[in-house]
C-alpha cells in the first residue's frame, strides 16, 4: 500500500492574515521602519523575514515612539480606539491591518450595547481581538468569558435568593472570530437558562468567521482519512496547538510541530496516511518544507494542490 500525505482542504494563512501581511509588506521600508503593536503573526520565521524588510514589533505605541519609530501598525486582530488616538496624539502614522471580519464584530458589539444589551464576548479575555471588541463597546456593561463561571452572575434570573447575582434583562453574546463552533454553542446553551427567564432576553450572534469554520470542518474530514496528524505552526500559536488537540480528540496521535526537522521518525511507524494541517499564521513555504520532508520517509506527494487565496476576492459575509 502506498503511503500517503493528506493535506487539509483549508489550512495555513486565513484570508484576513494574508490581507494584513500584504498591507504591511507593501508598507515595509528599511529607511522608515514601521512597528506593529504586538506580533503581526505568531510565526518566528515570518517575524524575522519582516524585520529585514523594515517591519519590527513593539509592545505599545509609547514603546514604538520611544524607539524612534514614526509609523505604527495595528495587527489583523484589531485594537481599541485608544491605540489610534495614542498614535495620532504622538504624530505617528498609523497603518491599520485589522481584518474586516473583526471590524464587523467591533461594530456589532457597539450596536448591541447601544440597543441596551449587556455584551458578553465569548473568548479569551487576554486576547487582543477580544480586548479590542470590549474597548470599542465603550461600556462597563461588557465582559469576556470562556466559561459560564467567568460571568459576573451566579444565578438564573428571577430566583431572588440571598446572595444571588442575576443577569440583567437583556444580554447579547458575540464570539471571538477564531473560536470553536461546538464549544460556543455549549456556552450559549448554558447561558440561555440563566438569562431567558422572568422576561429575560438573550441574543446570540455567531461571529466565528467563515475561514475558521471551514478549517474546523476540514480538520474533521482530515481526521477521518488519516492515521496521524501533524499540525504545523509556531510554538506560540494557540490555534495550531488547538488543531493538534482536536486531532487527539478524534483519537489520533497528533503533533504540533514548528518546522520539518521537529518530526520524530518514530511518530511515522505504521502510519500509512499522514494528515497535515497548519495554523492560521503558518506560511505556505513552511508547509511545503514539511511535505517535502515527509516524502523522504517514502510518502507519495499529496494529490491536492497547495492552497492559495486571491486577496482581491472578499469573502461573502
Ligand atoms: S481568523 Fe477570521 S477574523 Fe481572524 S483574521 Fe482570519 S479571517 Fe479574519
Amino acid at each position: 500500500m502506498t503511503k500517503q500525505i493528506i493535506l487539509a482542504e483549508e489550512m495555513g494563512y486565513c484570508w484576513g492574515v494574508r490581507r494584513a501581511l500584504d498591507i504591511i509588506t507593501k508598507a515595509g521600508d528599511v529607511e522608515r521602519p514601521v512597528a506593529t503593536i504586538g506580533d503581526v503573526i505568531h510565526n518566528p520565521q515570518i517575524v524575522e523575514r519582516l524585520k529585514s524588510q523594515g517591519i519590527d514589533t513593539a509592545d505599545s505605541v509609547s514603546e514604538a515612539a520611544e524607539h524612534g519609530f514614526q509609523r505604527v501598525a495595528i495587527t489583523a486582530h484589531g485594537a481599541g480606539p485608544a491605540r489610534s488616538e495614542d498614535a495620532k496624539s504622538r504624530g505617528l502614522e498609523l497603518i491599520d491591518t485589522t481584518c474586516p471580519l473583526v471590524t464587523k464584530v467591533q461594530r456589532l458589539g457597539q450596536k448591541l450595547v447601544r440597543q441596551g444589551y449587556y455584551l458578553v464576548v465569548y473568548g479569551d479575555g487576554y486576547h487582543p481581538e477580544v480586548r479590542g471588541i470590549i474597548a470599542w463597546s465603550d461600556t462597563s456593561r461588557a465582559v469576556a468569558a470562556k466559561h459560564i463561571e467567568d460571568l459576573p452572575w451566579n444565578a438564573p434570573r428571577g430566583q431572588g435568593e440571598e446572595g444571588a447575582i442575576e443577569p440583567p434583562r437583556k444580554v447579547a453574546v458575540v464570539s471571538q472570530t477564531t473560536k470553536n463552533v461546538a464549544e460556543f454553542l455549549k456556552f450559549v446553551g448554558e447561558l440561555a437558562p440563566m438569562v431567558a427567564r422572568d422576561g429575560g432576553e438573550l441574543r446570540i450572534c455567531n461571529t466565528i468567521c467563515e475561514p475558521t469554520s471551514l478549517r474546523q470542518n476540514a480538520l474533521k474530514k482530515l481526521a477521518r482519512e488519516s492515521d496521524a496528524i501533524l499540525a504545523i505552526g509556531g510554538k506560540k500559536s494557540s490555534n495550531t496547538a488547538r488543531l493538534a488537540e482536536v486531532g487527539r480528540s478524534y483519537g489520533l496521535p497528533s503533533y504540533h510541530i514548528e518546522r520539518a526537522e521537529d518530526i520524530d521518525p518514530a511518530w511515522l511507524d505504521g502510519v500509512d496516511n499522514i494528515g497535515v494541517t497548519a495554523g492560521a499564521s503558518t506560511p505556505d513555504d513552511v508547509i511545503a518544507d514539511v511535505v517535502r520532508h515527509l516524502q523522504t520517509f517514502g510518502y507519495a506527494a499529496p494529490d491536492t494542490e497547495m492552497l492559495d487565496y486571491d486577496l482581491n476576492v472578499l469573502p461573502n459575509f
